[in-house]
């Protein structure tokens, strides 16, 4: 006994020496594809074991030296306690690390898992399980709206007391209403100021099934005199497929997304940026840039998210405040929402 628990205090001892935090969890839902996203501190080699009995397939993942703080905990049991009508998904904490297991039926379903890394050097895992020959059978139809944060979460607090939640939501409902007077349907993720997780906001807009996904942000940044305007996508290139059906249809699909996101991208940055200039000549140019935030890697349609300016700039924050001036914003992002449509149409 006593032999066993110095065995066992050892090993966590030495787990806790080596060990790798995970840092954040999240579990995106969509209409045929569910994806399982972690974030550790340092980079992982995932060990991976399968077995197929009675026409199951049983996967596991053992991510080496991977440790739940008491933080993660509550993140990871919201994972375990929910049911999935395709597949069964387990995270558990063992002394070589954190284990994941799958569990699903090989006719039905597939799955993929990538590996990229982050901003602030952290490391992404994403582990996408997809339904099997799904086609969606509605036309994608409609814009999804995102006003970063929310609630609890303010966002970036800036010069004079500028919020980030509040500019969002004030450019949000501008865009709302140009995109309806030009007959867009639009779905928001909030209505009002109000705290919704980001696994919500994507699974909300990929029930919709719309052409495309905006999120709406503004930055804020140390250097008071950091300025300027950039918008990022989830290029496909920043995923490095590690193991599952990484050319599979599915697969094929979320990266056509991902591509698709980075030409939306692209083109509301170019009008954003346009618009503006007419009023703030000097705007920054801070360009189009490609990373995996979380409400791009889990919505499954063409996504984008733009930074609309620094709160933390004085002078840009006054202007991001200023109605007329969210109205040049606004406006830029829904010219260049029209402007991708017209193309994907043509
Ligand atoms: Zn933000």
């Amino acid at each position: 006994m006593r032999v066993c628990l110095w065995l066992l205090m050892s090993s966590i001892y030495t787990i806790s020496l080596h060990g790798n935090a995970l840092l954040k969890l999240f579990h995106h839902k969509g209409l045929n594809a569910d994806k399982l996203v972690l974030y550790t501190r340092k980079p992982v080699k995932i060990q991976q074991s399968s077995d197929r009995k009675d026409g199951k397939q049983y996967l596991v993942f053992l991510l080496p030296s991977v440790i739940v703080s008491n933080k993660m905990g509550s993140a990871v049991d919201t994972v375990n306690t929910q049911k999935h009508d395709d597949y069964e998904l387990a995270i558990k904490q063992n002394l070589n690390g954190l284990q994941i297991s799958l569990n699903y039926d090989p006719v039905k379903t597939d799955y993929t898992v990538e590996t990229f890394h982050a901003i602030a050097t952290q490391f992404g895992i994403m582990l996408t399980i997809v339904q099997k020959g799904t086609s969606l059978t509605t036309k994608r139809k409609g814009v999804v709206l995102d006003f970063g944060h929310g609630g609890d979460d303010h966002g970036a607090i800036g010069c004079n007391g500028v919020t980030e939640k509040i500019v969002t939501h004030a450019v949000g409902q501008k865009v709302k209403r140009l995109l309806e007077q030009n007959g867009i349907p639009v779905y928001l993720t909030r209505t009002k100021d109000q705290t919704v997780p980001l696994n919500k906001r994507t699974q909300f807009a990929n029930a919709k099934n719309a052409s495309l996904f905006v999120s709406i942000h503004a930055n804020a940044a140390a250097n008071k005199n950091a300025q300027g305007i950039e918008t990022f996508c989830a290029h496909p290139k920043l995923l490095s497929c590690t193991a599952g059906a990484c050319n599979a249809e599915n697969a094929k699909r979320a990266h056509a997304n991902g591509l698709n996101g980075c030409f939306l991208a692209q083109s509301v940055h170019t009008t954003v940026l346009n618009n503006v200039r007419s009023v703030n000549p000097g705007v920054k140019d801070r360009k189009l840039k490609h990373a995996v935030s979380q409400v791009l890697a889990g919505t499954q349609i063409p996504a984008t998210l733009i930074e609309l300016g620094f709160v933390s700039n004085c002078a840009e924050a006054a202007k991001l405040n200023d109605s007329r001036y969210q109205m040049k914003l606004a406006e830029g992002i829904v010219e260049g929402i029209l402007k991708y449509l017209r193309d994907k149409d043509n």
